[in-house]
């Protein structure tokens, strides 16, 4: 059996998006800023595809930029709200220990710039506290970046609570959304966004575009010089085809989206039950507010690497964590966030799943899985000295 099970790393393309994406790429070769009838085509494709993008966030077209992918989107909207922070003298930004690294790592720039940073804690559940939060903002604080969904435990945030506070003390508020559209509802009024990033390839679009959606008062500037595209604040030739595919995927997630998120969430609960029987093992993050789709566990006496290539071998594509870290040995900063020790945090498992998955995969995973902790574990001396100081769980009683 074959099992795709790394959704949260990327997903396969939808047949909507590929049937927006291949007439594009047969017929709308124009440069939407040309003048002539085929730069007109691309143009007024480019038109609605913002238009539905837009009224899946329950935003204005005039505040959606179209980017080259989530990160992108997360370096331009903190660059530009830390740049008007300090405009007005407010050089402090909070955020959290679990964001994605197109997050942290743009905090950490501008940490080196002469921003200051506060970074939350999360508590064992992953989620941030909204009044942690509240204490923490200052007179000089210009944003807050807190993410919607996490990508390795699948907890959800706070986030109308968050961005209701952020409204009520003056501070912009932006959201790192790409693990969170399409799979969740969002609503950037309701939920009281300023700015949130997002990702086609998270949703069954093409890799290589994402979008900004930008409060229309906020006097957003430019990231990348160019041309008058996006409004002039994005310069470079629209990828019509992947843009427009964004669109249609997107379009089709969120119409499907309760029973979408009723199919998964059903298989992300078998599995969580079925993994939570193996000794020794944990689930990660909060039960109650997790995302359909994302499962996070832990073996203790494992390593996670070998787990993965185990499973790899038996055809289901997992990860330890999210796919950026994958290749370095570090533990993912996300389970040592969550006060988890490295030891156990190094026998990572994420399974990551979405409305194209079965729960004859799900039968599929529970058998496996279990089996290939078991002989790892045969195989480890971590596991060997665990023994000393317990009674060994696969004993026959
Ligand atoms: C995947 C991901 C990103 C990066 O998006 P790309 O389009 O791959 O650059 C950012 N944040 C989160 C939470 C993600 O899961």
């Amino acid at each position: 059996m074959f099992v795709y099970a790394d959704n949260a790393a990327t997903t396969a393309m939808s047949k909507a998006a590929i049937d927006a994406m291949l007439p594009a790429m047969h017929e709308l070769y124009g440069n939407p800023s040309s003048l002539h009838q085929k730069g007109r085509e691309a143009n007024y494709a480019l038109i609605g595809a913002r238009e539905t993008v837009a009224k899946c966030l329950n935003a204005d077209p005039k505040e959606i930029y179209f980017t080259g992918s989530g990160t992108e989107s997360d370096n331009w909207a903190i660059t530009e709200a830390a740049r008007l922070g300090a405009e007005k003298g407010k050089k402090h930004i909070i955020s959290d220990t679990i964001e994605h690294h197109a997050v942290l790592h743009t905090l950490a720039r501008l940490e080196r710039q002469g921003f200051e940073v506060t970074y939350l804690p999360v508590h064992e559940d992953g989620l941030v506290r909204v009044d942690e939060l509240a204490a923490a903002i200052r007179p000089d604080t210009c944003l807050v970046t807190i993410m919607f969904v996490n990508n390795e435990i699948g907890t959800i945030q706070p986030i109308r609570e968050i961005g209701a506070l952020c409204r009520e003390r003056g501070v912009l508020f932006h959201t790192d959304a790409v693990q969170a559209m399409g799979h969740v509802p969002v609503d950037v009024e309701a939920d009281n966004i300023d700015m949130l990033s997002l990702s086609g390839h998270k949703f069954h679009a093409p890799k290589g575009a994402g979008a900004l959606y930008c409060r229309k008062s906020i006097r957003l500037r430019n990231f990348i010089e160019g041309g008058a595209q996006e409004r002039g604040r994005r310069g470079g030739t629209e990828a019509i085809p992947s843009i427009l595919a964004m669109a249609a995927a997107l379009e089709e997630s969120c119409a499907h989206m309760e029973e979408n998120m009723a199919k998964v969430t059903a298989m992300r609960d078998k599995l969580i039950d079925g993994l939570s029987r193996i000794p020794r093992a944990r689930c990660n993050g909060s039960a109650g507010h997790r995302a359909p789709g994302i499962v996070s566990f832990c073996f203790e006496g494992i390593e996670g690497e070998s787990l993965l290539l185990r499973l790899d071998l038996a055809g289901i594509c997992a990860s330890s964590g999210s796919a950026c870290t994958s290749g370095s040995l570090d533990p993912s900063h996300v389970l040592l966030a969550l006060g988890l020790p490295h030891e156990i945090a190094h026998g990572s498992l994420r399974l990551s799943l979405c409305e194209y998955n079965t729960m004859e995969e799900m039968d599929y995973i529970l058998q496996q899985v279990p089996e290939v902790v078991r002989t790892l574990r045969q195989m480890s001396p971590v596991w060997y000295r665990m023994l000393e100081t317990m009674e060994d769980p696969y004993k026959q009683a």
